[in-house]
């Protein structure tokens, strides 16, 4: 399933929707002769001992989803009318961010005509004007917005990653989709577990995928599980480490819109994250 060729809005240089791999997008980790996942077992396989460079790759072209596949391409076909201009990413969104990252922003999945247009997670949508905001004003990104891929934003040593890597219908991944994708979740986490200090999980649901996720790496998670909520923090260990989960309010419009999520609310989070992270960002 493509559509006609479209420049991108920044490098011009024309695209279909999806963008077949390695044809010169910004930021494409992969190439033409990157292996695909097809199900749950590649997925498994092809994560196991990914390098990180390698890892990101895998996780752009992975297919193991279908009803994802089917929906990530039909709205990179379909387009809101707003974009019907632009071409469409259309593949699942990798972590994207400090390959050494001190800090590790987990949010659910990629926006339908955000990261799912621009190829960048949280680029390109509401949530993402909000969040890359925050990250500025903490030190933590070198730019106050997010536009799209090869737009100069660069996280300061923070990494971005979503539980499930590819947008799905409603904002709502099967229990089947979470499982499936969490295998690049978790070998994401122990590749970055030697500077990693802090995730800082947006939602619920990233919470929920955070702890699994540590507690599969090998960090003693308390039991029961702590509970979701603004601010919460849970400290972990392990053999690999200590780091801190720590809880935010996801920065949908309908939190920030309600005022359940004020711009103070996301700093002083942002802030405890930095400050337990002892990151030494632009802003120091
Ligand atoms: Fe692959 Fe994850 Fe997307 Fe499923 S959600 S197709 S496992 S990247």
């Amino acid at each position: 399933m493509t559509s006609p060729l479209l420049p991108h809005p920044l490098t011009g240089t024309e695209f279909p929707s999806p963008v077949p791999a390695g044809t010169g997008w910004p930021g494409d980790p992969a190439s033409a002769a990157t292996p695909v996942a097809h199900d749950a077992t590649d997925v498994l396989e092809l994560s196991a001992d990914a390098s990180l460079g390698e890892l990101t790759a895998r996780v752009s072209v992975c297919r193991a989803c279908p009803r994802l596949v089917r929906w990530r391409e039909a709205v990179a076909v379909g387009k809101r009318a707003s974009f019907a201009g632009e071409p469409y990413w259309g593949r699942p969104i990798p972590g994207w961010g400090a390959e050494a990252a001190r800090v590790l922003v987990l949010g659910l999945a990629p926006a339908a005509n955000g990261g799912n247009r621009t190829g960048r997670i949280f680029t390109g949508d509401r949530s993402g004007d909000w969040l890359f905001a925050s990250l500025h004003r903490a030190g933590l990104a070198r730019q106050a917005t997010s536009v799209h891929a090869g737009d100069g934003q660069q996280l300061l040593d923070t990494r971005m990653v979503a539980a499930v890597r590819c947008a799905p219908p409603a904002n709502k991944p099967t229990p089947q989709e979470r499982d499936t994708c969490a295998p690049w979740l978790h070998r994401e986490l122990r590749l970055l577990a030697p500077s990693l200090r802090v995730v800082l999980c947006l939602g619920s649901f990233a919470w929920d995928a955070a702890l699994r996720a540590v507690g599969q790496v090998g960090y003693a998670v308390p039991r029961p599980k702590p509970r979701f909520g603004h601010g919460v923090e849970v400290p972990v260990s392990g053999p690999l480490g200590s780091l801190v989960v720590i809880g935010c309010f996801h920065p949908s419009q309908q939190n920030t819109f309600t005022g359940k999520l004020t711009e103070p609310m996301t700093d002083a989070v942002m802030g405890r994250a930095r400050a337990l992270a002892d990151v030494e960002g632009c802003g120091s």
